[in-house]
């Protein structure tokens, strides 16, 4: 064979090259179409029926010289890349997605920004016990020229015979101190019920990480005009918190803080493994504001300041603590939770450190 014979079939190959090419891209191309047209229908993407048949036709029209076993393995491969591109369509609908708004969503709690690049602080107790106990924390961090405090009204407790909370009285309670010390204020609430009275008292309502699949409190907060701290899930994947995020935007609330706070690993000498690498995964995925709860997920007072230090260092939006002006005796959390002048010592870091601008 004469070189420019060889170079004559080449040259041929490379024809045959593009042209599957520009076919396979092609395939692709209509793939998506049949895929808008599908979702406007709201039909299932997915068609095992429909993959049998074209698999059918294939086989009915092939002539060789390939073994049909490949030919069916090729095409089964390019049916794959269709359905993955429609995953990928589907992905950049997330209205939580970084594909959809590409700039920061910032949070305006009460005049405090969320978001916009320097770090917010949430402290205040596990629970809401009484009046007092919630004043006597409001003013320390009143003092500190901090503007947001939390406190649970509603405990989600791993056992029924433990406190349970104060319910609809310690959300009064939260909005006393709030109206007094001039705060905004962050509590869980745990039932679609209770929505319309956190909205009436709260400023931002939490959903943790028991209820970050419980669906109908995600629509129900989803649907008020109030802002949401979202809490990963015990076990919960990042996929899945980006998902029940969705599910709150997609009622039309866009105003979702989301809040890592440690998962379930068998590592016991934390009470659950931060996942720290969660806030950049998290800051690129979504436009939303990206918090980190040092105290559920370590569970251990020690580590409060240097997980708190990873966060801001690693890009948190904030960090959130609890503090109780006596944690010895605190009706939940108690060994976790910062007493006034650990409190003192652990914002006089945050602070020597330059993370704070007040
Ligand atoms: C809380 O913040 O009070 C709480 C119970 O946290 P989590 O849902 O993260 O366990
Ligand atoms: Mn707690």
């Amino acid at each position: 064979m004469s070189n420019k014979e060889l170079d004559g079939l080449r040259n041929q190959l490379d024809d045959v090259n593009l042209q599957l090419l520009h076919l396979i891209n092609q395939r692709a191309e209509l793939v998506q179409e049949i895929g808008r047209v599908k979702e406007k229908q709201g039909v299932n993407r997915y068609d095992p029926v429909r993959e049998r048949t074209m698999l059918d036709l294939i086989e009915a029209n092939h002539q060789g010289p390939l073994d049909l076993g490949s030919i069916k393995h090729i095409f089964k491969e390019i049916f794959k890349l269709g359905l993955e591109l429609q995953k990928d369509d589907q992905k950049k609908t997330l209205l939580v997605s970084r594909k959809q708004k590409s700039e920061d969503t910032i949070i305006d709690i009460k005049g405090e920004l969320i978001g916009n690049g320097i770090p917010s602080f949430v402290f205040g107790p596990c629970a809401v016990e009484s009046y007092e106990q919630t004043a006597a924390v409001a003013e320390v961090i009143k003092a500190k020229g901090l503007k947001l405090m939390r406190g649970g009204a509603y405990k989600p407790r791993t056992s029924p015979y433990d406190f349970q909370g104060l319910g609809l009285e310690g959300l009064q309670i939260l909005k006393r101190v709030a109206d007094e010390y001039g705060l905004a204020v962050i509590s869980e609430i745990v039932s679609a019920n209770d929505i319309e009275a956190a909205v009436e008292h709260i400023d931002v309502i939490q959903i943790g990480a028991r209820n970050m699949q419980n669906f109908d409190l995600l629509k129900a907060a989803g649907a008020v005009n109030k802002p949401v701290l979202l809490k990963r899930g015990l076990a919960a994947t990042i996929e899945e918190f980006i998902h029940a995020a969705e599910y709150i935007m997609s009622q039309g609330n866009g105003n979702i803080i989301l809040c890592e706070r440690g998962i379930r690993t068998y590592e016991k000498a934390t009470r659950n493994t931060l996942d720290i690498s969660a806030v950049p995964i998290l800051k690129q995925e979504t436009h939303l504001p990206v918090m980190v709860d040092v105290t559920h997920s370590t569970g251990r007072r020690d580590l409060l300041l240097p997980t708190a230090k990873a966060a801001l260092a690693i890009g948190a939006d904030g960090v959130m603590a609890e503090v109780h002006p006596d944690p010895s005796v605190a009706l939940s959390d108690s060994a976790q939770q910062m007493d006034f002048k650990q409190f003192d010592e652990f914002y006089e870091e945050i602070k020597r450190l330059n993370w704070v601008t007040v």
